[in-house]
């Protein structure tokens, strides 16, 4: 049995390297609401995790789903870090920030063969989640190309059943029990298995899920003969408030890299070790600021209504989840008052509940945290809203990456038919 102590007990904050003034200027010049991410912080995650692994040969695939702005892709290759794409958009969007083919993965889950193909064509290299796909892969590759698969170790990891994909009934994956018809597919197709792959969800705060996680890898690892890569998927619990837990990825760090460097010993040959982030790397880079539109002193509450909601955020209403938020127009002042803060949309979106702030006025700049990881990929234009600009800010300056939405981009691809 793994038995450690997974709760990082000093609370480690990456604070934006950004004052508050200059965060007021930014919402001032490119208006709200307004996606800010640290480019500084997003080094600080990376250097992090590297040190926590340096005894073993770790490469991070930033899982670009959590952020795909093609600037923050750029920042990750100048950090050095490569990247892991869920999509043949994903793909296209990293060759547009300057990877090369073989710094990207594909991780498919379900998808057309059409989709194998088309990273396939690009050099990328895919990996593959179910025993169909794989077949169709020997067939038409055999041997010629390297191939990644899924395990589903039927380990349950994941703050939240929605995010929680390494169980027994989870969709993702090829289930550990089918290890004998993988075996079958290697000797009909000659298959070429460069690597194992699994990520067994999100928000994992309890560090022995991945050593445990691992230990079914290892045990299945033995029986394919040219893995080159061991890839542990990504899930790392960030904090969201002061005192929250977090992955130990220090002693993640220690605990896995021993198992890893024993299992490359019996294995016999030196292994990349592999991790996903994405969570992990960028949550905390991101604030997503918005402006008070109007304060609502209702009998059972004061409800502050801001210029954004779940059209741009979902996360609160989508995994409960829990966002800081601060008063940036007030920074200076006591917090004496509590509201509940919500969004302008017509359908409920509440983003916090019960905060205490400054007393908050109209026009007031509140910047809700962690807003880096699945803020603006998840965004939509719900209600026929313009999404966020976005800015960059790294090594103390700040760069727009994206402008905001007009009204051109609504009506883009509609069609207005005569009747
Ligand atoms: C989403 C995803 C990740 C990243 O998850 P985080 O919780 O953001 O770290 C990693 N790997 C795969 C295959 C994913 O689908």
């Amino acid at each position: 049995m793994v038995c450690y102590s997974s709760i990082l007990l000093i609370f480690v904050f990456y604070t934006f390297q950004m004052e508050n003034t200059t965060l007021l200027e930014l919402a001032e010049n490119y208006g709200t609401p307004l996606y800010v991410y640290d480019g500084d912080v997003i080094a600080a995650k990376v250097e992090r995790l590297r040190a926590a692994f340096k005894e073993v040969n770790m490469k991070i695939k930033y899982a670009c789903k959590a952020n795909t702005n093609i600037s923050v892709l750029a920042l990750m290759k100048k950090l050095g870090v490569d990247i892991d794409v869920v999509s043949p958009q994903e793909m296209k969007l990293a060759l547009s920030a300057g990877f090369s083919p073989e710094q990207i993965t594909f991780t498919s889950s379900g998808v057309g063969f059409d989709e194998i193909e088309a990273c396939v064509n690009e050099g990328v290299l895919v990996n593959i989640d179910n025993l169909s796909t794989l077949e169709k892969f020997g067939q038409k590759y055999g041997s010629s190309l390297p191939v990644f698969i899924r395990i589903r170790p039927n380990v349950a990891g994941g703050g939240n059943e929605k995010i929680s994909t390494g169980h027994g009934n989870s969709k993702f994956g090829i289930p550990i029990e089918q290890k004998g018809e993988i075996l079958k597919l290697v000797n009909k197709y000659q298959l070429r298995i460069v690597g194992l792959h699994q990520h067994t969800g999100s928000d994992i705060k309890d560090g022995s899920t991945f050593v445990q996680a691992a230990e079914v890898m290892f045990e299945l690892a033995k029986d394919f003969d040219n893995l080159q890569y061991l890839d542990f998927g990504g899930g790392f619990k960030v904090p969201y408030k002061e005192g929250d837990v977090e992955t130990d990825m220090e002693d993640l760090g220690v605990q896995l890299s021993a198992r890893f460097k024993a299992f490359c010993a019996s294995y016999g040959r030196e292994l990349e070790l592999w991790f996903e982030p994405g969570k992990y790397l960028v949550s905390e880079s991101g604030l997503l600021l918005a402006s008070v539109n109007v304060v609502k002193n209702n009998p059972n509450g004061t409800l502050l209504g801001l210029n954004t909601g779940l059209n741009h955020l979902i996360r609160p209403m989508m995994y409960d989840a829990y966002h800081g938020v601060y008063n940036i127009s007030k920074a200076k002042e006591e917090a004496s008052k509590r509201y509940n803060i919500v969004g302008y949309m017509c359908e409920t979106d509440d983003i916090a509940k019960d905060r205490t702030l400054p007393e908050t006025e109209e026009g007031d700049i509140m910047a809700i945290r962690n807003a880096g990881a699945y803020g603006f990929t998840m965004a939509s234009n719900y209600n026929s809203r313009f999404r966020p600009a976005e800015v960059l800010y790294y090594q103390g300056k700040s760069h727009l990456v994206r402008k905001r939405e007009t009204m051109e981009d609504i009506l883009k691809n509609q069609i207005l038919i005569e009747l």
